[in-house]
This record gives C-alpha cells, structure tokens and sequence, in this order.
C-alpha cells in the first residue's frame, strides 16, 4: 500500500479497532497514560492530557491523535473516544460504558458469581466532538 497524503477520522477509526481486535492486550498498553516529561508540550492545545495520582499530566496515544484532529472548542471533546468499562473474569461479560455497575460489583450474569474487573479498550468511534451517550447493555466478548 503507497503512503497515504490524507486520512480521514473513519480511517483512524476502523485502524484503530483492526489492531484492537488483533491484539486487545498491545492496545490497552498502548493506551495507558505517560507521564509528561516537558511543560513545553503543554502549550500544544487540542491535546487532551489527563492527571496522574499526583496531578501530573499524562498524555495517552488517543489524547494525541485528537491533538492531531482538533478538538470541539465549546465542549472540548476530540474526534476520538474509546468505550471501556468492566469485564467479569469468571464467565467473561463484558459490560460497557455502564453507569450501574463498576470495578469490584457482582457479576449481573444468570448464576455467575464472579466480580467485576477493570476490561477495554472494547471498541474506538469517531464522534467529531459530539458527547457520547453511555451504553447500557451488555455485549459478550468478540470471538
Ligand atoms: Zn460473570
């Protein structure tokens, strides 16, 4: 394949969700937040940084591809997000986005008694700076 002059936020997306579904574990690494080491990258605005325990600033591969695409300027949200949420290691639900339950809560499953752990990235959507509203149902683990 050349190498591409444009890109479109569907291309970034359907890339990002080919690796995710590839390797699910690479792209949770790839996910996780890095320490800012120079104040100076600070200053590039349509980054979205997020907080460490300490308040330190953290930038994530998805704050920086936002960072390449823009942001909303009056929400301040970017192109992108990715849906996470919980997962039960016993009979493998995955519970997306969900507001009821969260890490540590039983298992909603008929007869499972596992309880829930931290899972996702599960899935990437462009949103163009739109809000995106929570799900609420239940998917099961892609095959
Ligand atoms: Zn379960």
């Amino acid at each position: 394949m050349p190498i591409k002059q444009t890109i479109t936020q569907q291309d970034v997306v359907t890339f990002l969700n080919r690796v995710l579904e590839s390797d699910p574990e690479a792209m949770r690494e790839l996910l996780k937040p890095v320490l800012v080491r120079d104040a100076d990258l600070l200053q590039i605005d349509t980054i979205q940084f997020g907080l460490d325990k300490d308040k330190l600033p953290t930038i994530t591969l998805l704050g920086l591809l936002n960072g390449l695409f823009g942001i909303n300027e009056e929400n301040k949200w970017g192109a992108f997000v990715s849906f996470s949420g919980t997962e039960c290691p016993e009979c493998g639900s995955l519970y997306i986005e969900t507001e009821s339950l969260g890490v540590g809560d039983n298992c909603p499953s008929q007869g499972c008694d596992g309880k829930l752990i931290f899972g996702g990235p599960f899935h990437f959507e462009a949103v163009d700076g739109q809000a995106v509203p929570l799900c609420n149902s239940a998917e099961s683990r892609p095959a």
